[in-house]
Order: structure tokens, then sequence, then C-alpha cells
């Protein structure tokens, strides 16, 4: 072979290599950090309803539990909330794979808006909440309707449940030429500035204990923010403690490529 034709790579070169090779071994260990994160997040989650499962099927089998449908029923529902979880988990990773397969359709806006409503209304008004929708949308958008419903109640029932009885939450929507926007406003405890870059993050609380023991997953708002931007939406949230927070959410009306 003619030698003269190969070409050395220059000391800026091969610094142009060093320094892309360096970026990926920092990518790649990132990745790595995130999935022991969450295999460790995920043991977390699990432990706990699996030691009480286990610690009352083992006392019934003893026979100091009567094997009645109220003693049941608990540990039914904790399998299911388990189950869900799992499927949960498994959306947000499609998700965030990009491998998340949308059914979408045109759907009329404002109609899948009240459909959402009327479902928490009920929710709202056991607390004697007004759950309000101010604006319109009387337009389609080209979207799964089953995914974006689950995020507006995954928002919408947020609002409802960290806001006090006898308060409001607002439903304001608005339509644009290339897309829609809702905003969810409650005015509920607020959440820290410091705690906003997490908050949809899987399995993040603001107050551990307190949502950990009123049964949430943690996930609802990954789930609703993975929803989201697959449809080339985007989720944001602005809060002040003590006032309330303002969910927005925006969808594009048309396909995007
Ligand atoms: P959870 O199942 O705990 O509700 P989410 O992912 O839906 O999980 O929410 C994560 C956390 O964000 C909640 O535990 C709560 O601390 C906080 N949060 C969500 N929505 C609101 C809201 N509207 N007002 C105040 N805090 C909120």
């Amino acid at each position: 072979p003619d030698l003269t034709e190969v070409k050395v790579p220059g000391t800026d070169e091969l610094a142009a290599v060093a320094r892309s090779m360096e970026k990926m071994r920092r990518e790649w260990i990132r990745g790595e950090e995130a999935r022991n994160r969450l295999v460790a997040d995920v043991a977390h989650e699990l432990r706990m309803p699996l030691a009480i499962l286990r610690g009352q099927l083992e006392s019934l089998l003893e026979g100091k539990e009567q094997l009645a449908p109220d003693r049941l029923l608990p540990l039914i529902d904790e399998t299911i909330r388990l189950s869900r979880l799992v499927q949960d988990l498994q959306q947000i990773g499609l998700a965030e794979d990009g491998r998340l397969r949308l059914e979408r359709s045109w759907v009329p806006f404002g109609a899948l808006i009240d459909e959402v409503v009327d479902v928490l209304r009920v929710e709202a008004e056991a607390k004697g909440m007004a759950l309000e929708v101010e604006g319109s949308a009387c337009c389609e958008i080209y979207c799964d309707p089953g995914r974006i419903r689950q995020a507006l109640i995954n928002l919408i029932g947020n609002a409802i449940r960290h806001t006090e009885a006898g308060n409001w939450v607002k439903v304001r929507l608005m339509a644009f030429e290339g897309e829609v926007r809702v905003d969810i406003v409650d005015r509920g405890p607020g959440i820290p500035p410091e705690k906003l870059p997490y908050l949809f993050q899987r399995f993040f609380r603001v107050d551990d204990s307190r949502n950990r023991r009123s049964g949430g997953t943690g996930l609802g708002l990954a789930i609703a923010k993975g929803f989201v931007e697959a449809h080339g939406g985007t989720i944001a949230v602005d809060s002040v403690p003590g006032e309330g927070s303002t969910f927005t959410v925006t969808l594009p009306r048309f396909p995007v490529s």
C-alpha cells in the first residue's frame, strides 16, 4: 500500500476523538447510575407492601385470623395497587424510550376535558370543593385519548387531593393555531422551589411520609409527563408555597412527524 495516502490524524483531531470518548464514558456512567437508582427505588417501594402481605397471609395460615372477607379484601387491594405500580412503571419506561404505542385519532378536546372533569367532580364535591372549567377549546386534536385522559386525571386528581376542603380547583383551557393549552390551578399548599426540579421524577414525593400513607404511588406526575411528551407536548409547573400550584400542559393539535 502507498503509505503516503494514509492520513495521519493531527493533535487537534486526536484531542477531538479523546473528548468525544470521554463524553460517551460520562453518559454511560450517568445511565448506569440512573438504572441503579431505579432498581433501588423499585426495591424500596415493593419491600413494605410485600412484607405486609406476607405477614398477613402467614397469620391467616396459622389460624390467628379468621378467613373472613373483611380480612381478605385489604390484601386484594394491596395486590391491585402493586400490579398498578408495575404497569405504571412499564408505561413510563416505554414512554422514556420513545417506544410507547399511541393509538391516535382526531378527538374533540373540549369533550375530552368535560369527560375528565365529570369523573373527578364526584371526588371534588365530596370535599365540598368547586371544580371549575374556564375557557373553551372547541377544536379537535390528534392524540391518543386514553393516554391524554390519564395524564389529565393524574394532574387534576392531584390538585383536588392536595387542596383543603372548601377551596377551589380551576381547569383553564386555551386553543391556539397549532396547540392547545390546559392550566390546572389549585389553592393547595404549593411546592417548595427546591423540590420543583425533582417533581416529575419517578417515586418523588414532596412529603414522603404523608403521601405514602395516603396511598399515592409517586408515579402520577412521571406518567403524565411521559404521556404528554410522547405526543410532542410539554408539561410544566409553577408553584408558590402557601398559595398554590399551576400545572400547565400544552399539546400539538396536528400530527407531528
Ligand atoms: P403521588 O402518587 O404521591 O401523588 P405524583 O407523582 O402524582 O405522586 O406526585 C408527586 C408528589 O408531588 C406528591 O407526592 C406531592 O407531594 C406533590 N404534588 C403533586 N401535585 C401537587 C399539587 N397539586 N399540590 C401540591 N403538591 C403536589
